[in-house]
């Protein structure tokens, strides 16, 4: 079941560049930079409350992040549902004829589990859906 919004991700050109606006000008707590190399990015993650920003930098040529900045330059990436049951949550999608990007869960940042759904099929908004575990 999906509960809250888990986090808002944003593609950047470069997170050192926009620190400054999201800690000095917001006021809001930077958290640790992380590179998950899964998906070619560095992402820093920004407390907003109980949610979070993800600034999403590549780090490859190959990265899908890469291609979405050449495409849209930088903005609103995707938008990031938390689940409790995301196996179920992948189901529920599925049996509804919404198309996933990937079916099988994979690790992203903070050790969570992910599943992206293809935007073609959710009215553009690229779609994650994301499971806490208990290793961090
Ligand atoms: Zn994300």
């Amino acid at each position: 079941m999906v509960t809250k919004i888990d986090h808002i991700g944003i593609a950047v050109n470069s997170i050192d560049e926009q620190i400054p606006y999201y800690r000095d000008a917001l006021g809001l707590e930077v958290e640790k930079v992380e590179t998950v190399e899964s998906e070619g990015v560095k992402v820093c993650f920004i407390k907003v409350g109980d949610t979070h920003i993800e600034l999403l930098e590549p780090i490859s040529d190959t990265s899908p992040v890469k291609k979405f900045l050449e495409k849209n330059g930088q903005g609103v990436h995707h938008i990031a549902y938390s689940s409790s049951d995301i196996v179920k949550s992948v189901l529920d999608v599925k049996g509804k004829n919404f198309q996933l990007i990937n079916e099988t869960p994979k690790t992203g940042a903070k050790g969570k589990l992910i599943c992206f759904l293809h935007p073609k099929s959710t009215f553009g908004v690229l779609t994650e859906i994301c499971q806490e575990t208990e290793v961090h």
